[in-house]
């Protein structure tokens, strides 16, 4: 067990609302839950005035206006901001951006709640299929820290209920077996920890009787956000059971986080991340998203994949540019810095812990940068082609048609020419452009 007393000092404390709370509070995920700043009022109470009157004002002005997602921060979260630098501080940027910090317009004119189109790639509710071998599984919407550039801020936006629990999952399971051969299974949501572990236990359990599979990944970023929830006797006790009955099958499991900069680490994650290990995890895999003002520094990147690999024992797996959404223009990064980046990390670190950077792409998946097969530099387009992985139904590799999709650098980094020319309805500027950008699937 970590010892959540030696973390107190330094951190919890810090903070005037949560000056009182005792380790083993602190040690509850429950508590933690309940505790979390989920109103500027909230913060208001836990922060005191760590921060100036003109913070809360601009960030009540950014919850009224421009923020695509309601506030979500868990204590432990909350914790690791260095609230005396919370203008520059990285965490805090990408998890409480405040009105000022947003582009004028916030969003591009090609960005939608659902830029991946999920919903059309779901043959059952609670389960999206953009991939012949893997599925994804979504058994909440909710999660300890809410993040504004989240690619499923369409079920947080329209306030959808938490799933029904049991008629949910048994639906689930059938459509699961249906689907045979599945040999890869991303339990996610939202966030594994939000899911009742009565829930969570037999349906994981479930899985394990779909004779394809070979791996579950389990999706969750409680190793930097909740960190209480992995620490769990309970859970550990679970996964230890479900792993070795698992790799009886010839299955492995393993977890999936998102770390995007170095300073979310600290022993309590690394414990976290021990302690899954031990209880028989193949590997803990970190997903981040490349987001300006955050890493986009080739410096921030080599160190959080450093501390990641050296302390943390996450392996680096992707770097994704953020995802085409409302509200996130301020945080993208124009493709040639992303690339810029990617050079600079290579030789940097081995080989197998050097992360793959990649654009995830409306029916085409993920795509490595250098693989465009075109671009337009005034309106900072870039276009991809190739077969989609999910082929329609009927169809084959030999007869399949290629598709085109599109990424746009943000409109600020464009030039006044480029910012004018969007202007235009988006449909009409990718009709103007080479013929195959006409099939674009949006
Ligand atoms: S943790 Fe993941 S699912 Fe949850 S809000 Fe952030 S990006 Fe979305």
């Amino acid at each position: 067990m970590p010892s959540w007393e030696g973390l107190a000092a330094a951190r919890w404390q810090r903070l005037p609302g949560f000056r009182t709370t005792t380790a083993r509070q602190w040690a509850d995920p429950a508590w933690q839950i309940r505790n979390s700043a989920r109103s500027v009022q909230d913060l208001r109470s836990i922060l005191g005035d760590l921060v100036p009157d003109s913070f809360y004002e601009d960030l009540a002005r950014d919850q009224a206006g421009s923020a695509p997602m309601p506030l979500g921060l868990s204590p432990h979260w909350l914790s690791l901001i260095r609230w005396e630098r919370a203008l520059e501080c990285p965490l805090r940027r990408y998890t409480l951006p405040l009105h000022g910090e947003r582009r004028n317009p916030p969003s591009h004119p090609m960005a939608r709640p659902d830029p991946l189109r999920e919903s059309v790639s779901s043959p059952a509710p609670g389960l999206i299929r953009r991939y012949p071998s893997t599925v994804l599984v979504l058994l909440s919407h909710n999660c300890p820290v809410l993040c504004g550039y989240c690619s499923r801020m369409r079920n947080r936006r329209t306030g959808a209920a938490p799933f029904q629990p049991h008629s949910r999952d048994e639906a689930l399971l059938r459509s699961l077996h249906a689907m045979e051969p599945v040999e890869d299974i991303l339990v996610s949501g939202g966030d594994l920890s939000m899911v009742p572990m009565d829930r969570l236990e037999p349906f994981l359990g479930s899985l394990l009787d779909i004779r394809s599979l070979r791996e579950i990944r389990l999706a969750t970023r409680a190793p930097v956000a909740l960190p209480q929830w992995v620490m769990q006797p309970r859970l550990l006790l679970m996964l230890e059971k479900l792993t070795g009955e698992a790799a009886s099958r010839g299955i492995r499991i393993s977890l999936q986080t998102q770390v995007n900069h170095p300073q979310a680490i600290t022993s309590a994650t690394v414990n976290a991340v021990a302690a899954l290990k031990q209880a028989g995890l193949a590997e803990v895999r970190n997903q981040a998203v490349l987001l300006a003002g955050v890493n986009d520094q080739p410096d921030t990147m080599l160190r959080l994949h450093r501390k990641l690999w050296l302390e943390a024992d996450i392996l680096p797996y992707y770097v994704f540019l953020c995802e085409l959404l409302p509200g996130v223009e301020h945080w993208r990064v124009p493709l040639a810095r992303a690339v810029d980046i990617q050079e600079e990390l290579q030789g940097m670190l081995p080989g197998f812990l050097t992360p793959r950077f990649r654009v995830d792409l409306v029916g085409l998946g993920k795509r490595s940068l250098d693989s465009r097969k075109g671009h337009d530099p005034i309106l900072g387009l870039h276009w991809w082609r190739g077969l989609p992985p999910m082929l329609p139904h009927g169809t084959t590799h030999h007869d399949a048609t290629a598709i085109t999709a599109v990424y746009p650098d943000p409109l600020h980094t464009l030039s006044e020419e480029g910012r004018q020319r969007w202007q235009k309805p988006w449909r009409e500027i990718l009709s103007q452009l080479p013929e195959a950008l006409q099939e674009v699937p949006q």
